[in-house]
């Protein structure tokens, strides 16, 4: 089974926030579940590269538009490297693939009669790249978002019959036995976009006269595509549609859209129309969350109150970042972060629970046995219930994108087989039965390995690392892809009876 999962292709106006990353690495830990379940996962992300606000802030640093996109690109690249981003493929909107993708999508709708000419006049917002009605402005007539005054822009454009597809859209959207359902989460914001789309839809323009940075129209070189159309169309681009048919074939149609709320609204709507435009499947879900603030307050690059991606990995480790930024709010909401509650999350998820787990096993079976664990009766009870709980829980949760609940039931479950731990107070044991302990000590190790497994989407590197330090056997990814297959436990364990453990520094040093 294939799985093609996107995020949106970001704005190359800016650096990796935390925004971006928690998107991203949100994807990336659906997309590295979805392979630990055997799909055949595509997971596209990319740089948007075109548009008026990219001209002006290259000109602004004395650059080429290309020159500046290049080096800004790049440094998303860098971003996504340092976060450990699986990604297949980055698409670049400013690469020659796209371009010809684009002018084929509008070389096609207008074909079919769907786009045409018309004198136009509307207030434009530069910071959003969009035309907004007076109704959709504040009360003092600015944008939301930037509370700028949009200005008056008076053009003729080529426009796009949108508003012939609100009915096919909206029942798309509201009916799940629909062969062609789109899926919206989470469920407010889905009647959101329902509620706007009953109001009606009107035609969008598609180009802009006086935008150069941007793909000229194929029949009308004087004019540029609408940067948000061009962006759209990278989805198509990024798995082929040009340049690979088959691949285009194999992949398409879109399985996973993850988003920001603000660009819902193109991906629900404008997106599926240009689709059904052209004939080809709808995206099946897209999932949009919410926005973060720091502090209570907005983040922004002039308030400077940004979080980097190396300032997240600086502080915490890789691993550990990638954790926290998905963990720390509900995804679908808006949420509070600070420093603070981050390292509060990471003492008590990582450091106290997740840590101290691997590292009580291995220092009482350093202490007792050097490290070897002798042969003993193999006890896969633990093993057992960790897995039924997981299997329970997790599985739904990550189907659903709710990677804060995934891994609050990866921490009830560590807290679970700590409980056990206490319970069974193994330093007891020491020279009175020593033949119970390394029976006790074989079955954390089997628990321990079934976490790691549940573990590598969220932290590929350092559950490997416990996977080496527990002894078990076998390639982790293969190991796993086939319990996640049959959900089976080898009869004999993942770590040998007998198995040879290895000593590590401290997993998640605590951090004050
Ligand atoms: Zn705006």
């Amino acid at each position: 089974m294939k799985f093609y999962i996107t995020t949106p292709i970001y704005y190359v106006n800016d650096v990796a926030h935390i925004g971006h990353s928690y998107t991203t690495i949100a994807s990336d830990v659906i997309a590295r579940w979805k392979r630990l379940n055997n799909y055949d996962v595509f997971f596209l992300t990319g740089t948007d590269e075109h548009g008026a606000k990219i001209d002006a802030a290259s000109k602004a640093k004395c650059k080429t538009p290309q020159k500046f996109c290049d080096e800004m690109s790049a440094k998303f690249k860098e971003a996504w490297k340092l976060l450990d981003i699986s990604y297949t493929d980055f698409i670049r909107t400013t690469e020659h693939r796209h371009l010809v993708s684009v002018e084929k999508v509008i070389q096609i709708l207008s074909d079919k009669g769907l786009i045409f000419k018309k004198k136009y006049e509307s207030l434009y917002c530069v910071g959003c790249e969009r035309f907004y009605a007076q109704k959709d402005l504040d009360e003092n007539g600015c944008c939301h978002l930037h509370q700028t005054k949009p200005t008056l822009q008076s053009e003729e454009n080529y426009f796009f019959k949108l508003s012939s597809f609100q009915n096919a859209i909206l029942e798309r959207i509201t009916n799940p036995n629909h062969e062609e359902y789109l899926e919206i989460q989470p469920e407010e914001r889905r009647n959101e976009i329902i509620g706007k789309l009953k109001l009606g839809l009107e035609d969008i323009s598609f180009s802009r006269i006086a935008v150069e940075w941007g793909i000229p129209l194929p029949f009308d070189k004087r004019q540029t595509v609408y940067v948000w159309v061009d962006a759209l169309i990278n989805y198509m681009t990024g798995v082929g549609y040009i340049e690979n048919e088959n691949r285009f074939k194999k992949y398409w149609p879109v399985d996973a859209h993850l988003m920001a709320k603000d660009i819902l609204w193109f991906h629900s709507v404008i997106f599926p129309a240009i689709l059904m435009g052209l004939g080809l499947p709808l995206s099946r879900k897209i999932y949009s969350h919410g926005f973060f603030t720091l502090n209570g307050s907005k983040m922004s690059k002039s308030l400077g109150n940004v979080i980097s991606p190396q300032e997240l990995v600086d502080k915490y480790g890789v691993d550990a970042a990638r954790y926290l930024t998905v963990t720390l709010i509900p995804f679908g909401s808006d949420g509070d972060i600070s420093w603070e509650g981050l390292t509060l999350k990471y003492n008590e998820d990582l450091a106290n629970n997740l840590g101290n787990l691997v590292s009580r096993i291995i220092k009482i079976a350093e202490k007792c046995f050097d490290l070897h664990v002798p042969y003993v009766e193999q006890n896969l009870e633990l093993a057992k219930n960790t897995s039924a709980i997981l299997k329970e829980n997790f599985i739904v949760n990550m189907d659903n994108g709710q990677l804060h609940k995934a891994a609050q039931d990866l921490q009830s479950v560590i807290t679970f087989v700590n409980r056990q731990i206490e319970t069974d107070a193994p330093w007891k044991l020491i020279k009175t039965d020593m033949n119970k302990l390394a029976a006790c000590i074989y079955s954390y190790l089997q628990a321990v390995d079934i976490i790691a497994m549940y573990l590598i989407p969220f932290m590929p590197t350092i559950s490997k690392k416990i996977w080496q330090i527990t002894g078990a056997r076998g390639d982790m990814d293969e190991v796993a892809k086939k319990y996640f297959l049959d959900s089976i436990i080898p009869e004999n364990g993942f770590s040998p009876s007998n198995a040879q453990l290895q000593v590590f520094g401290i997993l998640f040093p605590r951090i004050c």
